[in-house]
């Protein structure tokens, strides 16, 4: 009999990583942020689970968890760089009028190498895709003035 694959929905924490408290509460809040915040809004919300937590511990702590894969940096221009904990197959969509980053979801498994053609050889470690346009709230934001 097979053993059942496990599921991909849960990540286990890397063997060699470890997880002080700290890093706890830094991850804890980038698992439960969708919007993809600065490190001075992971440092906030991070104060707010331990009072004690300073700005560089938690960049600290970001860098341990990017290295370890428990979190993706995510640069968009010259923006402070954000960081999302949702490791699916993802890209992100950027509001160009408030700046908002959110998730995207590919459709079908993301195979970068079907829709661009990769100089030989190559091998993608992060398809770290980008798509620009408005978010719902400034579309509709943006329709109220123009009827006005
Ligand atoms: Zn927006
Ligand atoms: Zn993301």
């Amino acid at each position: 009999m097979k053993l059942q694959a496990p599921s991909h929905e849960e990540h286990a924490m890397p063997v060699d990583l470890r997880m002080t408290p700290q890093r706890s509460v830094v991850h804890e809040v980038l698992r439960s942020s969708f919007d993809h915040p600065t490190a001075t809004e992971v440092f906030l919300r991070s104060k707010d689970r331990m009072s004690t937590i300073s700005l560089a511990t938690v960049y600290n702590c970001l860098d341990a968890l990017i290295e370890h894969g428990l979190i993706r940096q995510v640069n968009v221009d010259r923006d402070s760089s954000r960081f999302c904990a949702n490791l699916n197959d993802h890209v992100h969509f950027h509001c160009e009028q408030c700046g908002v980053m959110m998730d995207a979801d590919p459709i079908e498994k993301l195979d970068v190498t079907k829709f661009w053609k990769l100089p030989q050889g190559c091998q993608v470690t992060e398809p770290a895709i980008a798509i620009r346009g408005l978010c719902p709230t400034c579309v509709d934001k943006n329709q109220k003035v123009a009827s006005r």
